[in-house]
């Protein structure tokens, strides 16, 4: 289970810059996870995909 720090930062590959977490635009996973416990980050810059996270409790 990969629970994620709100304090994270992500470095984007495709672009080169550090997303703070608060800062990535959150999408639905892609696989069918449930969207309330599982979002996907991606880069406010590119729209690269940075990290899937889990976001329950
Ligand atoms: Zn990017």
């Amino acid at each position: 289970m990969a629970t994620t720090d709100p304090d994270d930062s992500f470095d984007c590959d495709t672009c080169g810059r550090t997303v703070a977490f608060d800062e990535a635009r959150r999408t639905k996973t892609m696989g069918g996870l449930d969207p309330t416990t599982w979002q996907t980050l991606c880069c406010p810059h590119c729209g690269s995909r940075l990290k899937t996270v889990y976001v329950g409790d």
